[in-house]
């Protein structure tokens, strides 16, 4: 990367397809400095497709030369790509570590001697 002024970079890399020979790149990319709450500014590239304010371009999509924004790029969130059925796997594994258990579903979420119902159970027996 090559900073040119406060407001653009160059993007300077190599690209090759299958059986051609590699192309030396310059792609450059605006930058916008956004006012912060507390003071100082911060830096947003500007996507060279759709000029929207980004903080992560992705090589690929609007061309696979090029770099652009997530949006640009189709680019989806690993939760998006996955099923229902994966998804509510996750969501149990995240709820057990919440809970201070170990993400396996394959284990119970507590031994059994600190499990209420194990207390329950054992307060069943000594009432009998
Ligand atoms: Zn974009």
């Amino acid at each position: 990367m090559r900073v040119l002024s406060a407001d653009e970079v160059g993007l300077i890399y190599r690209v090759r397809m299958p059986g051609s020979r590699w192309q030396q790149m310059d792609q450059r990319v605006r930058i916008v400095w956004q006012p912060c709450r507390y003071g100082g500014q911060r830096p947003w590239l500007l996507c060279p497709a759709c000029v929207g304010k980004v903080a992560v371009l992705y090589l690929g999509g609007a061309s696979a030369f090029s770099f652009s924004c997530r949006r640009c790029a189709k680019l989806k969130y690993d939760s998006q790509r996955s099923g229902p059925r994966l998804r509510l796997m996750r969501k149990a594994q995240k709820l057990r570590r919440q809970l201070g258990g170990s993400g396996s579903l394959r284990f119970p979420l507590l031994p059994s001697s600190q499990s209420p119902f194990f207390n329950l159970t054992s307060s069943l027996r000594s009432v009998r």
